[in-house]
C-alpha cells in the first residue's frame, strides 16, 4: 500500500486534501502537551493521515446562519465517514488504524468548562504540510484558505509526508481579528508587522461564549474569521478575491431590503431557519446582539 493509494482512496471518497505526518513531528516541535500527542492517545501510532474537506465560500459568507450550520455539520459528518471507512480499508490491507472523531465534544456547555479537544486535527494538518497556521489560529491552505475542515486517522503504517509547510500563507492583514465580534483574536498593528508574533492570542472563552449565544439562536458556528480571510484559491473560483470592503459595508446594511444584492441574499438566509434576528423581541433587539456588536467593533476600527 502506497501513500498515493491512500490519497486516491480519500479523494475518490470526497476529501479535497490528504497528507501524512510522522509521529516524530509532535515530539520535535512540542506544540502539544505529551498527553495530546498521537502515541499517547494510541501507542501503536507511527503516522497520522489527515484529510481535509472544503466549505463552499458562498455559504460560509452567510454566517451566522442555519445554512452555514448545516454545511458545517454535513462537512463534519462526511469527514468522519471517510475517516472511518479509510481506517477499515487500511485494516483490510493489514494495517491497524484508528479514526479520531472530527469534533469530539458533546455540547457547547462542556466546551466552556474545558475548551480543549483531546487531539488537534489542525496541528496534525500543519505537520502533514496541508497548510500554514495563520493569525486567526486556523490552518490556511492554498486551495481553500481556512475554509476547510480536517479529520485524522492514526495508523501503524509508516508513511512519508512533506513535513510542515514553510511558506507562510497568512498575509497578516488582520481582517480575522478586526471582524471578530467577540474580540477573541486580539492583535495590535505593531504585532501584525512583527513576524516573531505568529498568531493572535486566541481567547477561547470569548469565542466559546459567543458560540453559546449562536447555539441558543440556532446558528452556531460563528466562523467570521474564516469567512473574511482573503487567502485561498476558492476566492478566485467564486469571483471573491477582493471582498473585504464588501464585508465592511455589510456591517452597515439593513436587515431587510439591503441595497446590495449579495448582502440582501445573506440577510434573507439569516432571517430563515434560526432566531439570529429575534423578530418577536422589542425594536431594540430586532437586529440581534450579533450585528450590533460587530458594528460597534467596526466603528471603533474607523476611528
Ligand atoms: S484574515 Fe489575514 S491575518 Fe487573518 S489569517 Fe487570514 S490572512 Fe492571516
Ligand atoms: S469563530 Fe467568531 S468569535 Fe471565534 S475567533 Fe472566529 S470570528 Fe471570533
Amino acid at each position: 500500500m502506497t501513500e498515493q493509494e491512500i490519497i486516491d482512496y480519500a479523494i475518490q471518497r470526497g476529501a479535497d486534501l490528504a497528507g501524512f505526518a510522522s509521529v516524530d513531528w509532535w515530539n520535535r516541535e512540542e506544540h502539544a502537551p505529551e498527553e495530546y500527542r498521537p502515541r499517547a492517545i494510541w501507542p501503536q501510532t507511527r503516522s497520522v493521515i489527515v484529510l481535509g474537506m472544503g466549505m463552499p465560500l458562498p455559504i460560509v459568507e452567510t454566517t451566522p446562519s442555519v445554512q452555514h450550520r448545516d454545511l458545517y455539520n454535513a462537512c463534519n459528518r462526511s469527514l468522519d465517514d471517510i475517516a472511518f471507512d479509510l481506517a477499515r480499508w487500511l485494516g483490510r490491507k493489514g494495517h491497524a488504524a484508528v479514526p479520531i472523531g472530527r469534533d469530539g465534544y458533546a455540547n457547547i456547555h462542556v466546551l466552556l468548562k474545558n475548551p480543549r479537544a483531546a487531539f488537534s486535527h489542525n496541528l496534525a494538518a500543519y505537520y502533514a504540510g496541508l497548510g500554514y497556521i495563520g493569525i486567526n489560529n486556523t490552518v490556511l491552505t492554498r486551495k481553500l484558505g481556512p475554509r476547510v475542515r480536517f479529520v485524522s486517522i492514526l495508523t501503524d503504517a509508516v508513511l512519508s509526508g512533506t513535513g510542515p509547510m514553510n511558506e507562510p500563507l497568512c498575509i497578516r492583514c488582520g481582517a480575522c481579528s478586526s471582524f471578530c465580534p467577540a474580540d477573541a483574536l486580539p492583535i495590535t498593528r505593531e504585532e501584525l508587522r512583527d513576524p516573531a508574533v505568529p498568531v493572535a492570542e486566541y481567547d477561547r472563552t470569548a469565542c466559546t461564549l459567543w458560540a453559546r449565544e449562536l447555539t441558543r439562536r440556532g446558528c452556531y458556528p460563528c466562523g467570521i474569521c474564516i469567512k473574511v480571510c482573503p487567502v485561498g484559491d476558492d476566492r478566485k473560483i467564486f469571483g471573491r478575491e477582493k471582498a473585504i470592503g464588501h464585508y465592511r459595508k455589510e456591517l452597515e446594511t439593513p436587515i431587510v431590503n439591503a441595497p446590495d444584492p449579495l448582502h440582501r441574499s445573506w440577510m434573507h438566509i439569516r432571517r430563515h431557519g434560526s432566531s439570529l434576528f429575534d423578530e418577536t423581541a422589542g425594536p431594540q433587539d430586532r437586529f440581534g446582539d450579533i450585528l450590533r456588536r460587530i458594528r460597534k467593533k467596526s466603528e471603533e476600527e474607523k476611528k
